[in-house]
């Protein structure tokens, strides 16, 4: 990574030397380690973000992927959330594996960019309730009508850890490789500037057509394989 990191003050706790790099409130944006990671799609460095957000009373974690120089232009960007399911499991009801290596392998090409990797599994209701919102799907309910029906928001992800990662890093402009407009507008209330919305369309699978669908209708995602 080629970009300078603000100064950071350093303090020590319980014998193990910690950067705190933001405070803001009562929430600590910490850097907790770097390293390179060589991928299928390039050498990436990829860097550990802590939070300690006391008004949710846990920790939250963020990965911070970043390739080449970004000084000179105003980076690809992709804030992703975790998809188990997906990921590791190679699950077809989703399109989100295919939108992270669609997204690494932009920034590769470019020669930069980078990718806030967060736990947000589910669109933010966690792993266990995604796996009973696909039971109720398996019975006929949407994606949306599943979350409503176990009591969650259409959307729960909170993106103000990937905006805090962003300004840290002194990320203000992004191309945000997104087809989510809500994702959108929480980069813009939280004070960054999209230049350039790009797409991140990853080829359908025939089990995330209704899946995609859905998102497209109900929640006004620009899809355009449908
Ligand atoms: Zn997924």
């Amino acid at each position: 990574m080629n970009f300078k990191l603000p100064e950071r003050r350093t303090k020590r706790i319980c014998g193990v030397r910690i950067n705190t790099v933001q405070r803001a409130g009562q929430r600590s944006l910490v850097r907790m380690a770097s390293t390179r990671l060589p991928t299928t799609f390039g050498e990436f460095e990829l860097i550990g973000f802590e939070r300690a957000n006391l008004d949710k009373g846990k920790t939250e974690s963020a990965l911070l992927l970043t390739l080449g120089d970004m000084h000179n232009r105003t980076p690809l960007v992709r804030i992703h959330s975790r998809c188990l399911t997906g990921e590791v499991l190679g699950s077809l009801r989703c399109d989100c594996q295919g939108q992270l290596e669609l997204a690494m392998s932009a920034i590769a090409d470019e020669g930069s960019g980078l990718v806030v990797y967060e736990y947000q599994e589910g669109r933010g209701i966690g792993l266990m309730a995604k796996l009973k919102a696909y039971a109720l799907q398996d019975k006929g309910l949407d994606t949306v009508e599943a979350n409503h029906a176990l009591g969650f928001d259409t959307d729960c992800r909170d993106f103000s850890l990937a905006v805090a990662i962003l300004r840290e890093i002194g990320v203000d402009r992004v191309r945000l490789m997104s087809n989510n407009p809500q994702k959108v507008e929480a980069l813009i209330q939280g004070g960054l500037e999209v230049v350039e919305l790009v797409p991140c369309e990853a080829p359908p699978s025939p089990y995330a057509l209704s899946y995609l669908r859905t998102k497209k209708e109900k929640m006004g995602h620009s899809l355009t394989m449908m």
